[in-house]
């Protein structure tokens, strides 16, 4: 049997798992997935992942603005959001933060939606997932100033000394199916060397594919193959890693342990 694990960040509310979600939750239920924390990404898909989280309790629902979706947020947004944080429990902010891998990107306006969530985020003491892409340097600047006590910065891609100095704010770093393909020699090098209390593992499915899957869509199931690289690259047994991981992600979340699935795939 494969070690039970929770996935810290998959799009499960995502159109392209319209067809088939229920069999795609059931996949990752018999790959021992015992946990899924569920980024949002703009509004208008908060109640779809409500709607979602209510039917399965492994499932952890999330509110926030992503930085790619800038465009379709308002300000109202961020009024509609502390009235939902009031309202219900959610296990973080997020996704929220800064891409500019875009050339049309706003960083101004990406700027101010993600100061104020990490703003909302202290305000009700919840952890944050940050998106972070060519953008960690800025990101660690704004953690300093205004970030909450805890956090993950998703699919990390910084440097080893950006990764200690978010370390040393009391974040965490997640990792996913960039690390499963042999050329990415940076990536593996972090996985390698940092410390497994500070990280975390992802999919974010139905994006980022892992090397060598069988479809396009990446799927919760496949976390188990970026426990196998770990395992591999930092030499140590699978279920310790997974337990690690696991256990920086209940602390990290807070999630309730008996919400977790016991006894996976079985
Ligand atoms: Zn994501």
């Amino acid at each position: 049997m494969k070690p039970a694990l929770i996935d810290t960040h998959v799009h499960i509310d995502d159109c392209q798992f319209d067809p088939d979600r229920e069999k795609v939750i059931q996949r990752a239920t018999d790959a021992s997935v015992t946990g899924m924390v569920i980024p949002a990404v703009c509004a208008a898909h908060w109640p779809r992942i409500q709607r979602i989280a209510n039917a399965y309790p492994h499932l952890f629902p999330t509110i926030g603005l992503h930085p790619l979706y800038t465009a379709e947020h308002s300000k109202e947004h961020l009024l509609l959001m502390e009235a939902e944080l009031a309202r219900h429990c959610y296990a973080a902010i997020g996704e929220c933060g800064l891409d500019t891998f875009l050339p049309d990107h706003n960083i101004e306006l990406q700027r101010e939606y993600f100061v104020a969530q990490l703003q909302l985020a202290r305000q009700f003491k919840l952890p944050v997932i940050i998106h972070a892409r060519k953008t960690v340097e800025q990101i660690i600047l704004l953690l300093r100033a205004h970030g909450p006590e805890k956090g993950v910065v998703h699919s990390y891609n910084g440097s080893l000394q950006q990764a200690h100095r978010l370390i040393d704010l009391g974040y965490s770093l997640g990792f996913g199916g960039p690390v499963t393909y042999p050329r990415a020699r940076k990536l593996r090098a972090l996985v390698t060397s940092l410390p497994m209390e500070n990280m975390i593992l992802e999919t974010d499915a139905p994006f980022q594919p892992i090397h060598d899957q069988s479809s396009a869509r990446n799927e919760p199931a496949n976390i188990q193959s970026v426990l196998t690289t770990f395992s591999q690259l930092r030499k140590a047994p699978a279920t310790d890693i997974a337990m690690a991981s696991n256990q920086n992600a209940i602390r990290l979340f807070e999630l309730a342990d008996d919400r977790l699935i016991a006894n996976p795939g079985q």
